[in-house]
């Protein structure tokens, strides 16, 4: 079935400015008022198909994903024709319509798992608890879901200005980053042959995080700030328009990251969680959330919308501070260390967007302090799960909720996993040898060390058993 009204959509401030911007014009932030940009779909032409409708097709689409993944759905068809394998162009028409389907830049991101945790969840104190995985993608956060969009936006803006033989308006993407950003946003500029440059504050990144855009070959720049020291830089340097600007001020990313509340909903059978809870720094993750889940309730997917609960770093809590003084307005502050480190941010960026998404869905934000995270990691890791700090943040967030009551019994809780623990080594092994700052490190486990002797050897195993 086809859609009879041709699907569009455009920037719009989310002042209420009056004006609306072409998706494909480099442009960040409203020409009147300095204010964020939001792109604005068109509900009536969405409309033309009911919510069962775009339920069957999301549903279809995705059985059509579990048979590609298998290789017998080869068809020679380059894959920009269907995209079976991205959760975010499985979405397309939700996404960027107007995104000629040439210039998508996919590397298989999105149907990521939702995996039940009933032993976590105990350990937790929440009775119905599921883990959304969304480190479990191409570079090993969920910033690729909102990357594809992005590079494919810029490879279509490029390919224009080609065609209309005016000297390319558009030279380079360029981020600045906590690390996971930097890293998706090199894998896909490279997948697309367009030259990336990433900002990174020096020595506060993993190995893990500053080895992906060095392999991927972006320039690479090591500079001696925080994020929002790089992310000041950065703004400066993309002024000219011909370097565009890959962060998520740059509402093109919002997009993709949408698809998640969608994709946990139908992986619920299109049925809502209580609660969904995730890791919050620069804030345009919760914004995206909210607004996958506002379109899908718009259009009938789902007949109501879950609680959503963002979780800050106690000592990067700038949203958590907001939130406790009613959103009146937001006071940046300088962000201390933790070990969450994607999330230490003290000024961020998606600050409106993200306050009033939490208001329209009766959110929360709460806060989890350094040793909290991290046994909140170990214990999601002894469930067998391989938790990042920040996905630490999130359910040590959902454990104070669900103390404190606001998470009740019995209710369904989805945390999203932001990131792979693999990339966070240097956090495990600062656990397990206890070198953490103001971590005690309840569930530690070290190697034992013995002679090569069976006798000795057994005698290990049996007080390990014993313990
Ligand atoms: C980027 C990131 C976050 C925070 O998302 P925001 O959109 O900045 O709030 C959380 N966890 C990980 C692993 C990230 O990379
Ligand atoms: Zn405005």
């Amino acid at each position: 079935m086809e859609n009879v009204v041709p699907l569009s959509c455009w920037y719009q401030c989310i002042r209420g400015c009056p004006g609306r911007h072409d998706v494909f014009e480099v442009i960040y932030r409203c020409p009147t008022c300095d204010g964020l940009l939001e792109v604005v779909h068109d509900s009536q032409a969405l409309k033309e198909r009911s919510g069962v409708a775009w339920r069957g097709l999301f549903d279809q689409r995705s059985a059509v994903n579990r048979v590609s993944s298998q290789g017998s759905e080869v068809s020679g068809q380059p894959p920009a024709a269907s995209h079976p394998l991205s959760g975010v162009w499985a979405r397309r028409e939700w996404v960027l319509p107007t995104l000629r389907p040439e210039h998508i830049v996919s590397l298989g991101e999105g149907f990521t798992p939702l995996v039940p945790s009933p032993r976590l969840g105990r350990s937790l104190g929440l009775d119905d608890l599921w883990i959304k995985q969304c480190g479990i993608s191409h570079t090993g956060s969920f910033k690729d879901l909102g990357m594809t969009v992005l590079v494919s936006a810029v490879a279509q803006i490029m390919a224009d200005s080609d065609r209309r033989g005016t000297a390319a308006a558009v030279r380079a993407v360029a981020c600045a980053s906590t690390g996971d950003t930097s890293a998706a946003l090199a894998a896909y500029a490279a997948a697309a042959g367009i030259p990336a440059i990433v900002f990174l504050p020096r020595g506060k990144i993993s190995t893990a995080q500053l080895i992906q855009p060095i392999a991927h070959g972006a320039a690479v720049l090591a500079l001696d700030a925080d994020f929002d020291g790089c992310m000041h830089i950065v703004r400066e340097v993309t002024r000219d328009n011909s370097i565009y600007l890959a962060n998520s001020m740059n509402s093109l990313r919002v997009e993709g990251q949408k698809t998640v509340g969608i994709e946990i909903a139908q992986q619920l059978g299109w049925q809502t969680p209580d609660w969904i809870v995730l890791p919050a720094g620069n804030l345009g993750n919760v914004s995206a959330l909210a607004k996958g889940l506002a379109l899908a309730h718009e259009l009938g997917l789902i007949a109501r919308l879950p609680r959503l609960a963002a979780a800050q770093a106690e000592r990067a809590n700038p949203f958590y501070r907001a939130y406790q003084a009613g959103f009146a307005q937001l006071q940046p502050i300088t962000a201390g260390p933790t070990a969450a480190s994607a999330i230490r941010i003290g000024d961020p960026v998606s600050y409106e967007k993200a306050a009033r998404a939490l208001q329209q869905c009766d959110g929360v934000v709460e806060q989890a302090n350094e040793d909290e995270l991290a046994d909140a990691a170990a214990l999601a890791d002894r469930a067998g799960l391989y938790a990042c700090p920040h996905t630490g943040v999130a359910l040590a967030g959902a454990a104070r909720l669900a103390r404190r009551g606001v998470i009740q019994a019995g209710q369904r809780v989805v945390v999203i996993s932001t990131a792979h623990g693999l990339k966070f080594s240097e956090f495990k092994v600062g656990y397990h040898e206890g070198t953490l700052q103001d971590v005690i490190g309840r569930h530690r486990n070290l190697p034992i060390e013995l002679p090569a002797d069976v006798a000795a050897v057994r005698g290990a195993i049996e007080r390990w058993l014993n313990r």
